[in-house]
């Protein structure tokens, strides 16, 4: 099978030829149709996340293994099963959950293995879907389409499940006003899915206009470019002076968490889900004195993606796939994400 694979940190993806792997029980190989780019790929690719002051966190003290075929938002056709395998059939079309754990850990024993202490995330710990094959470890960990358009469905396996896990913890104080930061692959999909469950009026900010746009299109009622160096006043005016009840920051670097603490109101609740990184200096009294939540939310676990599927076989949400790239275009599109030339989503298909 062909892989485009990360060699080591910043060195470009090349595609080698490994042996399909034959599935052993429960395991089975799945044909990659299509598989999302995400920025989280980005990070794997750069050997890491910003930890501020000149600080960085390598994956690989992480548990991450160089040469690694990222790609974690997989949808293909059942090729080849173990002699375990069962509810399934070669020629199934189906999404790949990921975010797979020990098992055994306690957030496994009640089904967030999303959150498990020794993760080994497909496309991350393990080699993912930038790939003909994929070997996913166990039938449980997938769903089928039953429907659903394949390129669509990549998102939920990724962007879409971490932005519904995040708008529904934003939305535990039924925010009159949500604010969504950054209108990337993760942020609009959090646009669609905040106006599809929430009763919200959703303000959504980002750096460009185009993004904004869409956004605005998926069901944001107000936009926001944070170019405006008045962005933090013209937010809180449209919050009736008050702030906003609930901020989404998919971004997570300096300027907007400290855009989102500056614009929520008392009792409101930060969701912090980006990877771009950084540090920041907090001023603490003002926290217990507006009894602020800040919390943070990493992908979602099986049932959620199964509850995303729903609502998109339902057409609630529609993910936006805008372009499409080979296995050997792989560097192109890290680099077309990296200079946030793609709106919504991209896919590669193998
Ligand atoms: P993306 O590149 O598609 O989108 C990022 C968006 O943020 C772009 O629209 C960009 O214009 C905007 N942006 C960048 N800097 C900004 C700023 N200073 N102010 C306002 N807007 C700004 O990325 P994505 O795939 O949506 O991923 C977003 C982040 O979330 C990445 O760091 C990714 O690794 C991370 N992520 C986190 C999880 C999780 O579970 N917590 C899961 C997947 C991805
Ligand atoms: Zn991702």
């Amino acid at each position: 099978m062909k892989s485009a694979r990360i060699p080591g940190p910043n060195k470009p993806l090349v595609v080698v030829d490994l042996e399909t792997p034959k599935p052993q029980d429960n395991q089975v190989i799945v044909k990659v149709k299509a598989v999302g780019v995400c920025h989280s790929d980005l990070h794997l690719w750069e050997g890491g996340y910003d930890l501020g002051d000149g600080q960085f966190m390598k994956v690989t003290d992480r548990g991450v293994k160089y040469p690694v075929t990222p790609g974690h938002e997989i949808v293909g056709v059942v090729e080849e099963m173990g002699n375990s395998v069962k509810d399934y059939s070669k020629g199934d079309e189906v999404l790949v959950y990921p975010w797979i754990g020990c098992g055994e850990c306690p957030a496994c024993k009640v089904g967030n293995e999303n959150l498990c202490d020794t993760p080994k995330s497909l496309g991350v710990f393990q080699d993912g879907g930038y790939s003909d094959f994929a070997l996913v470890p166990h039938y449980k960990y997938l769903a089928k389409l039953s429907g659903v358009d394949p390129e669509s469905a990549t998102s939920l396996a990724c962007s879409g499940l971490t932005a519904y896990n995040a708008i529904k913890k934003s939305n535990v104080n039924s925010p009159e006003y949500l604010v969504i930061i950054g209108a990337g692959g993760l942020g609009l999909m959090g646009v669609q899915i905040a106006h599809a469950i929430t009763n919200a009026k959703i303000i959504c900010v980002d750096l460009d206009d185009e993004k904004l746009k869409t956004a605005k299109e998926m069901g944001a009622d107000y936009v926001v470019n944070s170019k405006d160096p008045e962005t933090s006043q013209k937010i809180i005016s449209i919050c009736n002076d008050k702030g906003a009840d609930s901020v989404v920051d998919f971004v997570n670097a300096p300027p907007t968490a400290k855009l989102g603490i500056s614009v929520l109101r008392k009792r409101g609740n930060l969701v912090l889900v980006g990877l771009f990184g950084g540090s920041l200096e907090l001023s603490l009294v003002t926290i217990p004195l507006k009894s602020i939540t800040i919390q943070g939310a990493y992908t979602g676990n099986y049932n959620d993606m199964v509850e995303l599927l729903d609502l998109t076989r339902k057409g609630t949400i529609n993910p936006i796939i805008t372009k499409r790239y080979t296995l050997s275009e792989a560097n192109t599109a890290l680099e077309d994400l990296k200079a946030r030339k793609i709106l919504g989503r991209a896919v590669i298909n193998p």
